[in-house]
């Protein structure tokens, strides 16, 4: 689908039919399960039923077939109410089904990517690790290969993992260590690990500021055994893969960001017209307005910042630039919205 400045009839379909569902089914939840910190598998299979898993896989592969516009629309709507919501469809699918899509074997995308369409099995992105964040080639969980079983041994651990200790989960792919290259660096490797593994812990994370009802996990591998078939793409390409995954995974949290600055602005549009002081609206206030005006003037052009990036993905040109300072601006947005908001709020405490 081409996409132009102004939405088209199927775009706004999208949007509405997301949004109710959002509103309906998500809003009133919420709150509840932000402060248990409770995954909900209900929701998740709810939002599997409206078609957020998988979304850019193709039909073939029982996937939804949208293109990267409608995906980045699809997360920004339910990050609109819920951010927790929105980082288990968005991790999902950027981080757990991007990796097998892009580098899986015609055998291997046909063995897992159709269960990941549904919201009935989750997939995890295993690169982080308590001493490689940033610096994500500093890992240190290894496979070692035992050649007459032509099997990976692999043992270390991950840790903020989303998406990775739920019930729903049903495989990880793992960043390991599987050799030295000539430089001197660490060979890195993918592994596609099933949640089920012999010698895999999993541990649910609490404790998070934000996502609080998302599934975050620690993994601990005790030589963990995987056929040298559970390797995705090829031996030493898993660098390559991780950081190419990041570079798609910077729009749907990009998406994130937006979500939540245009769900803070009408919050705080809608309690700025009811809340009357001095005999008028505070929103008649100018201190106020400016503020509205601000908000909605960032959001703007996050947005258009964002859909270009979306884009260029989808047209298969360079976005990854794009695609990092969307991510880096629709956060700041979302942080600027949310702080604002919540000032014209207690403005009005005072
Ligand atoms: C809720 C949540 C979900 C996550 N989900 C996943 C997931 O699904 N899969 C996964 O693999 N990982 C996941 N992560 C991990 C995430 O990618 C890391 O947190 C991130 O890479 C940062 O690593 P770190 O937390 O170790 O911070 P560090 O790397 O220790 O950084 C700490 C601070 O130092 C700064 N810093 C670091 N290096 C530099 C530098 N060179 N110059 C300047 N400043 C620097 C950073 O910006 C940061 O402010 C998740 C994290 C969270 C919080």
């Amino acid at each position: 689908m081409s996409y132009s400045f102004h939405e088209g009839e199927e775009i706004k379909l999208l949007r509405q039919s997301l949004r109710s569902f959002a509103d309906k089914e998500i809003a009133p939840r919420a709150h509840e399960l932000d402060e248990k910190e409770e995954f909900s598998e209900q929701l998740t299979k709810q939002m599997g039923e409206l078609g957020l898993f998988g979304t850019f896989v193709p039909e073939k592969y029982e996937g939804q077939a949208m293109d990267y516009i409608q995906y980045v629309i699809a997360v920004e709507e339910i990050a609109r109410v819920d951010g927790s919501q929105a980082a288990t469809i968005a991790a999902h699918n950027s981080l757990g089904v991007g990796p097998l899509y892009y580098y899986g074997t015609e055998e291997q995308k046909k063995k897992y990517l159709p269960q990941l369409c549904t919201g009935k099995a989750l997939w995890a992105f295993g690169l982080t690790e308590a001493e490689a964040g940033s610096d994500a080639q500093a890992s240190r969980t290894r496979a070692t290969y035992n050649e007459a079983k032509d099997e990976w041994s692999i043992s270390g651990s991950k840790i903020w993992i989303t998406n990775s200790a739920s019930d729903l989960t049903v495989g990880i792919t793992v960043q390991a260590i599987t050799g030295t290259l000539p430089n001197g660096k660490n060979e890195l490797s993918c592994f596609i690990v099933p949640a089920d593994a012999v010698g895999l812990t999993r541990k649910v994370m609490h404790g998070k500021m934000m996502w609080r009802s998302s599934n975050t996990g620690e993994l601990y591998f005790d030589e963990v055994k995987v056929p040298n078939s559970a390797m995705l793409g090829a031996r030493g390409q898993g660098f390559k893969i991780m950081m190419e995954t990041l570079d798609n995974g910077r729009l749907s949290i990009g998406a994130m960001g937006l979500g939540l600055a245009k769900g803070a602005l009408e919050m705080t549009l809608k309690y700025a017209k009811e809340r009357k002081t001095f005999g008028v609206t505070i929103s008649k206030h100018q201190a106020v307005a400016f503020k509205l005006a601000e908000m909605a003037t960032r959001i703007e052009a996050a947005e258009t910042l964002l859909y270009k990036a979306a884009w260029l993905k989808q047209q298969g040109l360079a976005f990854q630039k794009q695609a990092a300072m969307a991510k880096l601006y629709c956060s700041e947005v979302a942080e600027y919205c949310a702080r604002e908001g919540q000032q014209t709020f207690s403005f009005a405490h005072r």
